[in-house]
């Protein structure tokens, strides 16, 4: 059953939207957290949730986090996200996403959909049919293709921002790094690192794919039970959420926490805990906002190189953070969070208090032209 107080518990967001089609079977939510920045964006999610209150629950989470990363990335949008209640192994169909696509348009460019967990390029083609407002969709149609690169490219500046702030240098080479995942954002980072001639520890659930990796490039393998307490500087998450929480936590003997994963910390009271630590923590949606710079290019008229530049950068968003915790005394993920909404407020009051007419106008952009 759809609960206003749900939303309201949540993040108060602008709007929610329900999604449905009976002949192609659409069961689907739309929640725009804020769009004070600009048009919200983020992925569409399909997955086989337990009810619709899950669902609601989920998206209205994920779409206030991307309000918080585009914030903190110095972009120019808000935060967004999509739910399609169904199973991606078995319910996709051209019509499904189609369906969906069609309610993406009435949004008009409020909101910007793209690839997330159960969902792949083929399917925002579909989307694509319908509607202008996707992106993350192939290169031969005037996108910008896969993000992982650039998420592990902005992962790469990251820990460089994280060892400058503890070890007062930017040279990797032969400082432990332990890379939780060699999935799409790990396999990338790893040749980051090894290029960058860091000694890697890798572990994967997929030991295939690991033993793959290792021989590549390298890398000493583990056990992913293991990769916790391996004797390493840094510790690079990029597989699951989590993965910092009560069970973890003691048996950490890294000094900084710095990977793609989206919501490593279990609570948030565990970045206090990692405060008391003493070990660096570059919170997860500031290091990890590389694809999101991509899929922003991408609105603008793709250009690698300009993605490439803006992921760079996440070295300062990182730097501003750290400092920000420093002189408050308050954990970095806390600092994130207040680096997020002081932009927010204070480009909102530019906007609720300027006249003329807005400099930008996102349905003018040059996605129109794909
Ligand atoms: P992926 O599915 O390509 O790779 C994940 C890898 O982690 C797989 O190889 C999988 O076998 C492995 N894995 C799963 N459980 C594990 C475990 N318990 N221990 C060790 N390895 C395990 O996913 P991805 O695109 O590389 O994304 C990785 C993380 O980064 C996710 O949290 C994702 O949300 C986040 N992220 C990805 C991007 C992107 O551009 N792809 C952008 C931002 C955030």
């Amino acid at each position: 059953m759809f609960r206003f107080d749900i939303i309201e518990q949540h993040g108060g967001h602008e709007e929610v939207v329900l999604c449905t089609n009976k002949d192609a079977k659409l069961k689907a939510i739309i929640a725009i957290h804020n769009t004070t920045l600009g048009p919200a964006l983020g992925g569409t999610r399909m997955w086989t949730y337990q009810n619709d209150e899950e669902a609601l629950i989920d998206v209205l989470r994920l779409s206030k986090g991307m309000t918080y990363k585009a914030a903190a990335a110095g972009l120019n949008l808000g935060g967004g996200k999509a739910v399609i209640i169904g199973d991606p192994k078995k319910d996709k169909t051209e019509a499904l996403f189609r369906a969906f696509g069609r309610y993406i348009e009435t949004l008009n460019g409020r909101y910007f959909t793209a690839e997330d967990v159960g969902t792949d390029v083929n399917d925002m083609e579909f989307i694509n049919m319908e509607t202008k407002y996707v992106t993350g969709i192939d290169i031969g149609h005037g996108g910008s293709g896969d993000p992982s690169p650039f998420t592990a490219h902005g992962v790469l500046m990251g820990i460089k921002a994280c060892v400058k702030e503890k070890f007062n240098s930017e040279n990797l080479k032969g400082i432990k790094i332990a890379v939780q995942g060699t999935g799409s954002v790990g396999r990338h980072l790893i040749e980051l690192l090894s290029k960058e001639k860091a000694t890697i520890i890798a572990t994967d659930t997929d030991s295939e794919r690991l033993q793959k990796i290792c021989d590549q490039y390298q890398c000493n393998a583990v056990n992913p039970t293991e990769i916790y307490s391996v004797d390493a500087e840094i510790f690079s998450p990029c597989a699951l959420g989590a993965i910092v929480n009560d069970e973890t936590l003691p048996k950490f003997r890294f000094q900084i926490i710095a990977g793609g994963a989206n919501n490593q910390l279990k609570e948030q009271k565990h970045g206090d805990v990692l405060r008391q630590k003493n070990i660096l923590y570059a919170p997860d949606y500031v290091i990890n906002a590389g694809g999101l710079m991509n899929v922003y290019v991408e609105l603008e008229g793709y250009s690698r190189e300009r993605a490439m530049t803006m992921t760079r950068g996440i070295y300062y968003n990182l730097r501003r953070v750290f400092s920000l915790a420093n002189s408050e005394g308050v954990p970095t993920n806390v600092a994130a969070d207040k680096v997020a909404e002081e932009r927010i407020e204070k480009i909102g009051r530019i906007k609720r208090t300027h006249l003329g007419r807005s400099t930008r106008n996102f349905n003018s952009l040059k996605i129109e032209n794909r």
